[in-house]
């Protein structure tokens, strides 16, 4: 058994590691690199292995930087098969085109400005991927993964997909590999879900394996109360309205904004905030992922999957609305106050928010409410660090919003968490990814004698 680390190496994007095993190639994740301009160029360097020997790509979740490169992977040669859950293969789909999108959006904002003063020197580069190359990657999604059932992938090679609890259709992959007698067991965590959270059930942890190679997003942190964070969101709600602002919350398009509808939906039933309020869904592909979340309720935690089938919505607020068209959305800028926008991306790296924060950040009865992770060098994590003004769209904006973080509502299992799932494995050797060096240090301490091993970029172990 061999494992190489190819991405969220000492980051906590681009995951991407290969395991060598029994005669196969598996590459577990194949996520993009997200954040500033110069992590965002790894994404065209090599992946550091043939992509055209890889028999299987494991898929642990829809996030892009899970499963953002896969179209490069199949442009550059990859003829196996991507196996993953019933609800990660309908969201990588939106998630892999809306990248194309994105991608070519670029590309043709690079070309339009090739040559002026301000990018002399630079060629206008290609689109990273095109729609139609991730249309081709959608058709090596062979073979769907339930939970808790072993799937043959080769003689003596099995694999079984655990709820991760993260987003819908997460799981974290456990693999098998027998020969002569020995058997030897890894397990990727994939990105481990905080067990507080209400959609979801908690991460189902798998069996013991020799080997973990486990995301440390949250490592050095422990979470507040989920409780306390839903309190924090309804009074920055009603402090903003009181004043006749607006509330705007960057937000990822999976899970975080249907998990936001579903506060929403349950603060205006509990009479915690008013029947008055707008809410707009700014965001085409949140608005299909929450389509997609409706078609799958048998993912849910008890309780939500209760409310489904009692013929309610769990994501339906009153004086909702969803806008796809731009159009729509340039009209929620006329709006000064009284509602709640949600817009991506996340990070504010790009998307309709930044819209948003143009036509808000500068008002002193706004609120924007940060609710995920902020990697360094983004906008988001500019204005987190106190930024006194900001450049949008060649304005420089003054920040006079209040600025508010509630990370109760994290994707991501904090330290305690992490250390209960990792313990629980009993792993003679432990991998460190998906996290900032300075957290996993802290993690690897946590962790105490176990193994630990905090792979660079490209290191590959024999096991
Ligand atoms: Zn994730």
């Amino acid at each position: 058994m061999k494992v190489s680390f190819h991405g969220a190496a000492q980051g906590v994007t681009g995951s991407c590691h290969l395991l060598e095993c029994g005669g196969s190639k598996i590459l577990i994740d194949c996520g993009l690199y997200q954040g500033g301009k110069e992590l965002e160029e790894e994404n065209a360097e090599p992946f550091g292995f043939d992509p055209a020997e890889i028999d299987y790509v494991l898929l642990t979740h829809a996030h892009l930087d899970h499963c953002g490169r896969l179209p490069l992977l199949v442009n550059q040669g990859f003829k196996g098969k991507i196996i993953a859950t019933a609800a990660t293969k309908e969201l990588a789909r939106i998630v892999l085109l809306d990248s194309a999108h994105l991608q070519e959006e670029e590309a043709l904002h690079r070309a339009r400005h090739a040559g002026s003063s301000r990018h002399k020197d630079k060629a206008p580069a290609e689109a990273l991927y095109t729609t139609l190359d991730a249309l081709n990657t959608l058709e090596y999604f062979d073979g769907t993964a339930n939970y808790g059932e072993a799937m043959t992938l080769a003689p003596g090679l099995s694999t079984t997909f655990f709820d991760a609890g993260h987003i819908l259709g997460s799981a974290s992959i456990f693999i098998e590999h027998q020969a002569g007698g020995n058997s030897r067991r890894i397990v990727f965590s994939g990105d481990l879900g905080n067990a507080e959270r209400p959609l979801l059930r908690a991460p189902h942890i798998p069996h013991h394996a020799e080997v973990v190679v486990m995301e440390t997003t949250y490592g050095d942190r422990i979470h507040k109360r989920m409780d306390d964070s839903i309190h924090e969101l309804y009074s920055v709600i009603t402090d903003t309205f009181a004043r006749g602002g607006n509330v705007i919350i960057p937000t990822f398009a999976l899970e975080r904004a249907q998990e936001l509808l579903y506060f929403l939906h349950k603060g205006v039933a509990d009479g915690a905030l008013p029947t008055t309020m707008h809410v707009f869904l700014d965001s085409p592909m949140a608005i299909s992922a929450t389509q997609i979340f409706e078609r799958h309720p048998e993912g849910y935690a008890p309780e939500i999957a209760k409310i489904f089938r009692g013929g309610n919505d769990p994501f339906m607020v009153p004086n909702m609305r969803f806008t796809r068209e731009s159009g729509d959305s340039m009209s929620i800028n006329m709006i000064s106050g009284g509602a709640v926008i949600m817009a991506g991306a996340g990070m504010c790296t790009g998307g309709r928010i930044r819209h948003h924060l143009q036509h808000n950040l500068w008002r002193n009865n706004a609120s924007i409410v940060f609710v995920g992770f902020a990697s360094e060098g983004t906008l988001a994590r500019r204005i987190i660090d106190g930024a006194s003004s900001v450049h949008l769209f060649g304005e420089e904006i003054v920040v006079r919003a209040n600025i508010h973080t509630i990370n109760g509502f994290s994707a991501h299992a904090d330290q305690p968490e992490l250390l209960a799932w990792q313990k629980e494995i009993r792993p003679d050797m432990t991998f460190l990814v998906h996290g900032e060096p300075d957290t996993m240090a802290h993690f690897a301490t946590a962790l105490g004698s176990t193994k630990v091993e905090m792979p660079v970029l490209h290191q590959a172990y024999s096991l």
